[in-house]
């Protein structure tokens, strides 16, 4: 069975995974993705803007129905970095809601903006799967948003034991692992979550499928 890394940013193929490559459609290049490749499209909240919005979202629509398409995103709010965020809510909102046209599940970036990421959810009143990726906060505010149905990815940040991401980790049993732009492979993040988790490389493996299958509505 194949290691699952459902949210990187290296192009570069290795055999024994599966890798979902994480694209933003943000800038003026003519955008070609690889059609052979699973990805996740979206219009990241570093680079998207409310001036481009329209081009952008022309573009993200384009090539979103395609079938190697597995994921929109990473889409989300970011507090630190970006346009404003009534800016990027606006943004986010129009993705959120193209994923919702087409069963598609969300891969989620959120930075200090847990609560107005809870508040968009309910508001939306979506059902396709959403996905916080690279989650190292404290546990409890993990446990808020599995509770509010958000399903979470977990990567580096569990090599360290005492992080919030791997104290978490140790308690669930659904869950996703991933690379994102980290300078480590999803092998080792496998063999520290199995640690944690106490038990196999291949039962985690199983798990994670599983949970994929689970979520990949179409
Ligand atoms: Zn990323």
């Amino acid at each position: 069975m194949e290691y699952f890394d459902i949210h990187t940013h290296r192009a570069q193929r290795e055999t024994g995974v599966t890798g979902i490559l994480s694209l933003s459609l943000t800038g003026d290049a003519p955008f070609e993705i690889p059609e052979d490749q699973q990805v996740s499209v979206g219009l990241h909240p570093w680079y998207a803007t409310i001036g481009k919005l329209e081009a952008d979202l022309y573009r993200l629509e384009q090539i979103a129905g395609r079938n190697n398409v597995k994921l929109i995103g990473e889409c989300g709010l970011d507090r630190l970095r970006g346009e404003k965020l009534e800016h990027q809510l606006t943004i986010f909102k129009t993705q959120l809601s193209l994923a919702q046209a087409l069963s598609k599940p969300v891969i989620l970036h959120c930075v200090k903006c847990f609560d107005e990421l809870m508040t968009v959810q309910k508001e939306l009143k979506l059902k396709v799967p959403l996905i916080v990726h690279g989650f190292n906060k404290h546990p409890e505010l993990g446990r808020q948003l599995l509770a509010k149905g958000f399903e979470l990815s977990f990567g580096s940040a569990i090599l360290n034991a005492d992080s919030g991401a791997a104290l978490l980790l140790r308690e669930l049993d659904s869950f996703f692992l991933e690379t994102d732009d980290a300078d480590c492979n999803i092998q080792e993040i496998y063999h520290a979550a199995a640690n944690l988790k106490k038990c196999t490389i291949e039962e985690l493996k199983a798990r994670i499928f599983a949970n994929w299958k689970k979520i990949n509505l179409i």
